[in-house]
Parts: structure tokens; sequence; C-alpha cells
């Protein structure tokens, strides 16, 4: 048995024929940078995430660092971030000149605690960047009221929830604004790089429109100091013929989910995602956890199962944080969860039975071992 963690090449085959029509149009068209793919595929999402705006950028991280920019915040200024997250959502905040303020999760869902938020805040705090961590959206109408009463943005690291449902509203919609990230293993992923800001904000939207192409609207007439990160033509024109696919995908996902649940819950020492009532993850993982995950891990492995962690290292404990000198213990629910995740396979194009197999080895092993 060979069970793949993720197998992206079957994605595009299975859109082959659409995949290489878009090429062919794209070559055609004579204009690669900024055009009418990208302009098309900027409507489709905006009204796919139900906002006003969308604006593509070079990938996910530079969505969340422009949107930042575009808020005026950067150094001196504080941002409230989960301390379990993949690493791009602080250096967003890093990169414009603020400081990531980390706060623990919830030790259910392993999205942000908006209990914990609220210590955190202090007189330098502009933005909470939330994150639909694995799929599931965070408690945002807690984290919306919170940021209301202290008047702080509200920011959206959608980058692993493309689709997914919050009480029936699509994330990328629920803050000031959302950043996205189209990296091929994405729930929607280009075939290459992306990233694509939303918001309901027009002054802000016009902004990022700023910040991704030199800081101008009009070539040579520069009005502030910007970056080059746009969305290229033809990841535009891929983007558009996957985003077709995606509800079918997600809900693929969603049935696999629900197998897996099903059958790993009685499983004793293993803990199951939890869902609460208010949230329709898009289940970009799976994510289950073991006391003794690296064991788990490795007999997964001599099994022929692919498993990955999401994440080994917290952000805190990591090189590129060590000035910060957090010490082992300094957010104790995130260095436990980083110890016991193990993402387990889940994907648009695995079948039942593949999740079946995988299922069975685990309920043997935890009988056996
Ligand atoms: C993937 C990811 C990002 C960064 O996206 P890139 O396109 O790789 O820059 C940011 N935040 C989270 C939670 C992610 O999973």
């Amino acid at each position: 048995m060979k069970i793949s963690f993720l197998d992206l090449k079957a994605s595009c085959l299975e859109i082959r024929q659409e995949l290489d029509e878009a090429y062919r149009k794209f070559i055609e068209s004579g204009w690669y940078i900024l055009g009418q793919e990208l302009e098309a595929f900027e409507a489709e999402f905006a009204s796919y995430c139900n906002v006003q705006h969308c604006i593509g950028v070079g990938n996910g991280l530079d969505a969340l660092h422009l949107i930042l920019r575009a808020m005026n915040i950067g150094l001196g200024d504080e941002v409230i971030v989960p301390a379990n997250t993949y690493i791009a959502t602080w250096l967003a905040i890093s990169h414009a000149g603020a400081t990531p303020v980390p706060v623990e999760p919830n030790e259910k869902t392993y999205n942000i605690e908006p209990k914990n938020i609220e210590v955190a805040i202090t007189s330098k705090t502009k933005a909470i960047l939330a994150v639909h961590l694995y799929g599931q959206p965070a408690d945002m109408d807690s984290i919306n009221e919170i940021a209301a009463r202290y008047e702080l943005k509200v920011i959206e690291d959608a980058a692993q929830a493309h689709g997914a449902r919050y009480k029936g509203r699509r994330v990328g919609s629920l803050g000031d604004a959302a950043g996205f990230s189209f990296y091929p293993t994405k729930n929607l992923g280009a075939l290459g790089d992306g990233g694509a800001v939303t918001t309901n904000d027009g002054e802000l939207a016009d902004k990022i429109n700023l910040l991704r192409n030199y800081g101008s609207h009009v070539k040579y007439l520069n009005e502030i100091k910007g970056f080059n990160s746009r969305l290229d033509e033809l990841q535009a024109a891929f983007l558009r013929v996957k985003l077709a696919k995606l509800d079918k995908w997600n809900a693929h996902r969603e049935e696999l989910a629900k197998y897996y649940i099903d059958k790993l819950t009685d499983i004793t020492e293993l803990m199951v995602p939890f869902v609460p009532t208010w949230a329709e993850p898009v289940w970009h993982l799976f994510v289950v956890r073991h006391p003794k995950r690296d064991i788990l891990k490795q007999h997964l492995k001599i099994c022929g199962i692919d498993s990955l962690i999401h994440y080994p290292i917290p952000p805190h404990l990591s090189d590129a944080y060590a000035e910060n000198q957090w010490g082992i213990g300094s957010f104790p629910i995130t260095e436990q969860m980083s110890q016991e995740v193990l993402s387990l396979p889940i994907s648009p194009h695995i079948t039942h039975k593949t999740i079946n197999n995988v299922a069975e080895v685990l309920q043997v092993y935890t009988k056996t071992g």
C-alpha cells in the first residue's frame, strides 16, 4: 500500500483540457501581466467570497503584508495573531514593521481564543489577524465584537479556507480585509505562486492596487513607494478554471472528513477535529492529535501512509523570532499541539476506499500498539 499525502497531478489531470485551453488563450492574448484574465478572476473570486473587491497579488504572504501596509500599520504598532499558525502570518506583520503579539488558541477548535485576545490588547494594538486554521473559520463574531470595542482592524488569514463558511457567511468577507494564498497545495491552488486580498472597503482596495504595482495606477505616475506583487495572467487563467471546481472539490473533502471522524472517534488517545455548530470548514487539512505522535507517524509510514505535521515548530520557538526570547513554556497550548498534531491524507482526489485503509491502520494500531 502506498498512500501519498496529496496528489497535485490528479487535480490537474481532471481538468487538463480546460487548463490547456486557458494556456492557449493566454499565449495568443499577447498580454501577460495585469490584463483581462486577472480582471475576470478578481471579479469571479470577489463574487464567490461575497465581497465587493478582490485584488490579485503575488502570494499569500504579500496579501497579508500589503493589507497591513494599506492600513498604515507599521513601526511601533502591535498586531494580535494566533501563536499556532504557519509562520507566514507572523512574517507579514514583521515585514510591515509591526510587532506580532501571539495569543493561545482554543483547545478544541485550534483557532484563536477570543478570551485570550482581550488580555493581550495594549495601547499599541492596531489589529487582530485571525487565521482560519486547517480550513475551519475562526469565531469571527466574537473577534469583531472585541475589535469594535477597542477600535481595532480585523484581518482574516484565509490562506487555508477558500470557500469555508461562518454562520453561513463566506470567509474573506468577515473582517476589514482578508488575505488568500493560491500556493499549489491550497484548496484553491495555482500552478505556481499566487494570492489575493478581498475586502468591502473601496479605499483599501485602491491602496492595495497601488501597493502591488510600484505605487502606480497610471504608468510612471508613482503615488507611493509600492512593491511588485501581482497575480500573473497565466495563473489567473488557471485559477478561473479551478474556481469552477472548488465547491465540488471542497464537498468531497467534507465527505472524507466526516468518514474519518466516524471511523476514528472511538479510538482511545486519538483526538479527532472538533467542529462548532456555526462552522462549515473546507478541510484544507485533517488534523488529529495523539500523545505519542512521532511513533504513530512512523507506524503509518511503515504501512505506506504519508502524513505531515502542521506545524512542528511554533513561530515563537523558531530561529526567525529568537530575538524575542520566548522560551519553551511561553505558549504551552501551542507547544503541546506542535508535539501532538498529525495531518492525515485528505484531498479532492482521494477515494473513500483509501481513507478507509488509513482508518483501518489506525484502528488496528491503537488496539495493538
Ligand atoms: C500558505 C499560508 C500562507 C502563505 O501563503 P503563500 O502563498 O505561501 O505566501 C499564510 N498563512 C497561512 C495560514 C498559510 O497556510
